[in-house]
């Protein structure tokens, strides 16, 4: 029978009692690997309560031991290296490497944590009167949690909670119960490692367990990293309930490739920005905006590259691009693929109805290009989260950048140039919150804040580096005079 993957709590791993589950599906094969269970609001309410107790003695634990607790879990995360790329790859369906960069980033989030004694964590100012000293430290409040996505299963929580625990707060992680068994194997691994039972807990499902995590009066703030449709759901609940929020939600990044671009070197850039992890990722590019006279040799250069990538199951040698990782997620993208047909632009390159040898049931889309695409076409306002690239031919650089304005999403956009003074007018004026600059995909490191504007960002601080310091703590004013 197929196993039903248990959740965390209190340091312990225990089977829902909740009947309803959902698959787990090898995205590749089509095969159900392991189920999901919905787990029960009563489930919830323990693994808070057991945070809440944790925080008890693990907000006083010193900062320089919960940083070596983060130290052993990036070591382990580091010897475990392989397989946990190898679990990501056949829950989600990227390829290998494309797995093993994520995991380089995951350890990068936790290595990052464990400098947090050395971070920003309070400020003095001596004589702000005759003998008066003025300082802020930051405090933990508690108990937090993030709801994540089925895209990055094993990155994303590491943006929230190596910050979380390494400032002295406990923490839940709900996973996408898509993708639940990159965090198992984390876990699983952490539990050996000596970690204070309750300081961090898992617990699956779907929108009945967030909303309970949101409304609980024991819990604190969410970081929530998925659609903005749902994203803007869990913002509003988060405000009613008084808690703290971060809504990372969806995009649509625009790349810009200007006449004086190199087109040897940004031709590679852009097949890995549209068709890294098939499409499905936050900062893929979404439309590609030829400036004047490049149009016709990008187009063609594309197209070409376009058609030389390698589809198939991720986890083979070779593979350049994996499967869509639901059917849900290819039906999407199918959908989108067709109503740019009916609304007018040319098919270049059309990847729908793609064979893969030995996979007759994977949720395969192969590389997709349009033409002649309109600024208002559907498949150049949504989010497509699919191996597409939508290409518009633009007269100029203000051209481009009133079509980027337009878009409700403000994620990421890149431009390609060999000149500084159209860069710098880029990253001026784009309002998005990653800009590369000859960079096809602009993820920050760990020490950065992962930014994000307009409909692809609610709150103020955002995950990562000292913007999830602040996050996680509380400023305390101390004015001090002695006698
Ligand atoms: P999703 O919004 O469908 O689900 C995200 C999470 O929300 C899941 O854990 C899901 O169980 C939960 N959820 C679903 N309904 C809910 C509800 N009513 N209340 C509370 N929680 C609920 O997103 P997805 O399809 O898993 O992820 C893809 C999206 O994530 C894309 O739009 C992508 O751009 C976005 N994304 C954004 C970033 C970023 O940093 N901005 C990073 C990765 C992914």
């Amino acid at each position: 029978m197929t196993e039903v993957v248990k959740n965390y709590i209190n340091g312990k791993w225990v089977e829902s009692k909740s009947k309803e589950t959902s698959d787990v599906i090898n995205p590749a094969t089509g095969e159900v690997i392991a189920k999901t269970p919905m787990s029960t609001i009563e489930e919830t309410n323990q693994a808070i309560e057991a945070a809440k107790q944790a925080f008890r003695r693990w907000r006083s634990t010193p900062t320089m031991t919960r940083a070596r607790h983060l130290n052993r879990i990036r070591s382990a995360f580091e010897d475990h290296f392989e397989e946990l790329s190898k679990i990501l790859t056949t829950e989600q369906g990227k390829t290998l490497d494309e797995a093993r960069g994520e995991y380089r980033r995951t350890i990068e989030n936790i290595e990052c944590a464990t400098s947090i004694p050395s971070l920003q964590m309070g400020y003095n100012a001596e004589d702000i009167a005759a003998g008066i000293d003025e300082m802020v430290i930051k405090q933990p409040l508690g108990v937090f949690f993030c709801i994540a996505p089925f895209n990055f299963p094993g990155m994303v929580p590491t943006w929230f909670w190596p910050f979380a625990i390494g400032t002295g707060n406990t923490y839940i992680v709900k996973p996408s119960p898509q993708v639940p068994l990159s965090q198992v194997r984390q876990f699983e691994i952490i539990h050996e490692l000596g970690l204070p039972k309750g300081v961090l807990n898992m617990v699956h499902g779907g929108a009945e367990v967030a909303n309970a995590l949101i409304e609980s009066p024991d819990t604190i703030g969410v970081s929530f990293v998925g659609s903005t449709h749902v994203g803007k759901i869990v913002y509003k609940k988060a405000g009613e309930f008084g808690k703290r929020a971060q809504v990372q939600g969806g995009a649509k990044n625009f790349i810009t490739v200007m006449p004086d671009a190199d087109l040897k070197r940004t031709v590679p850039a852009i097949i890995t920005s549209f068709y890294g992890c098939t499409g499905q990722r936050c900062l893929a590019g979404g439309v590609l905006l030829a400036v004047g006279d490049i149009y016709e040799p990008l187009k063609e250069k594309v197209v070409e590259a376009s058609e030389e990538l390698i589809v198939g199951n991720g986890l083979e040698e070779g593979v350049q691009m994996g499967p869509m990782a639901s059917k849900h997620g290819m039906e999407h993208t199918l959908s989108l693929i067709e109503s740019g047909i009916k609304e007018g632009a040319e098919l270049l390159l059309d990847g729908r109805g793609i064979k893969v040898d030995g996979y007759p049931d994977g949720y395969f889309i192969g590389p997709t290009v349009f033409d002649k695409v309109k600024p208002d076409m559907k498949i150049a306002t949504e989010e497509i989260f699919g191996p597409v690239i939508p290409i518009i031919h633009v007269k100029d650089l203000d051209e481009a950048i009133e079509i980027i304005d337009a878009n409700r999403y403000g994620n990421a956009s890149s431009v390609f140039t060999s000149s500084g003074k159209v860069a710098r007018d880029y990253q001026y004026r784009v309002k998005a919150g990653n800009i590369g600059i000859n960079i096809g995909v602009a993820a920050p490191i760990a020490t950065f804040p992962f930014s994000g504007m307009k409909d692809s960002f609610l709150g103020d601080l955002h995950g990562q580096g000292q913007d999830a310091v602040d996050f996680f703590t509380e400023n305390k004013v101390i004015i001090t005079r002695w006698f």
